[in-house]
């Protein structure tokens, strides 16, 4: 590695750099590359975090690494605990600036909500994150700390769990920074988490869902559509960087085509909102044909957001008249309620009251 490429890096967290870069930090630092592959392993597979116990390796490489990165992770400011067994954590990085995350339990199974922007550019109407603004875009490490924080503190490492990337922020308006982070998450030496235990979540974003899709490597994807009525999405989710209905299906008709995993279409069911005849009727029509199953989802309701949840037996009907028109359909209870903990609910509401 060039002096001048290493020094770039220097004291930067430790957590959003590659194999590749720490193979080559670690010939700077005249380790073997097999010692610098121990290196990767120890950080990302073990999760050691104290380079002072990366014992295979020469106690200076060990001292010179504690000095030349950063590695603490961000702080946990307050966690709430839900009655149904989800807590969420509000974590504060290095600049001030707080997210999300959230442990959601369900039976044996535990999903981890992580999220990648401070805040979200997309405002829709449904969303309080969306309201709360727009900061920036999550650091690789930033990302993956989030699911190190969780997996410390409900003692999952080592077990099986799904993380979905769902919480604050358009994920694909980071692509950069979670394609590198999703390369150490699922790499077998890296954090070691299979590509189809992981669900990306976006509302659609011109040319980079597309580049998205024709990558193999990408984890499992889910759809914000909400409404398949353009008029009514464009009022739920009010951005021009977003794919019209029509491009949607015909991407996603492509990627039925190719054999690819279905593509989960969420559906926030809102009472008087998306919920007629004629909604259902639009959403069978846009599935028809695709790869697809559809997640109806229980509304988190808040002072704060102007629709109400459409009761449960709206949606168990909603949900036979998908099945009667063979899409597959499941409905998604509303987790953590009574901690605004719902995907896209996830925010610093004592920032939102100041606004
Ligand atoms: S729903 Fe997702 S994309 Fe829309 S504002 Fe909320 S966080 Fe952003």
């Amino acid at each position: 590695m060039e002096a001048k490429a290493f020094r770039k890096k220097l004291k930067e967290n430790i957590l959003g750099l590659d194999r590749d870069f720490l193979l080559s930090y670690g010939d700077f630092r005249g380790l073997k590359s097999f010692q610098a592959r121990d290196a990767y392993i120890w950080l990302y597979n073990r999760r050691e975090l104290n380079p002072s116990k990366w014992s295979s390796l020469p106690i200076s490489f060990r001292k010179a690494v504690s000095e030349d990165f950063d590695f603490s992770l961000p702080t946990v400011k307050k966690e709430r605990a839900s009655s149904d067994g989800t807590e969420k954590l509000l974590l504060e990085l290095k600049d001030g600036n707080k997210i999300e995350c959230v442990y959601i339990p369900q039976g044996k199974r535990i999903t981890l909500c992580i999220s990648s922007q401070a805040g979200c550019p997309l405002n829709c109407k449904f969303c309080l994150t969306g309201k709360g603004g727009y900061f920036r875009n999550l650091e690789v490490a930033e990302i993956i700390s989030q699911i190190i924080i969780l997996e410390n503190k409900f003692s999952l490492f080592g077990k099986s769990y799904n993380i979905v990337v769902m919480g604050m922020g358009e994920p694909l308006l980071n692509y950069s920074n979670l394609c590198k982070a999703l390369s150490i998450i699922t790499d077998c030496e890296g954090l070691a988490i299979s590509r189809r235990r992981i669900t990306v979540s976006t509302v659609g974003i011109k040319e980079i869902l597309e580049r998205y899709l024709g990558d193999e490597r990408m984890p499992l994807l889910a759809i914000s559509l909400h409404s398949a009525i353009q008029e009514k999405r464009n009022a739920l989710i009010p951005s021009k960087s977003v794919l019209s209905l029509i491009e949607l299906r015909n991407l996603l008709q492509n990627n039925s085509r190719k054999g690819r995993e279905p593509v989960s279409l969420e559906y926030v069911v809102l009472k008087d909102f998306n919920d007629h005849k004629e909604d259902i009727e639009a959403l069978v029509k846009f599935c028809k044909g695709l790869k697809v199953k559809v997640n109806l989802i229980q509304f988190n309701e808040h002072p704060l957001l102007n629709f109400k949840a459409a009761e449960e037996k709206e949606m168990v009907r909603i949900q036979d008249i998908l099945s009667e028109n063979r899409i597959s359909t499941t409905i998604r209870k509303s987790r953590g309620k009574d901690i605004n903990a719902a995907c896209g609910q996830l925010l610093d509401l004592e920032r939102l009251k100041l606004k």
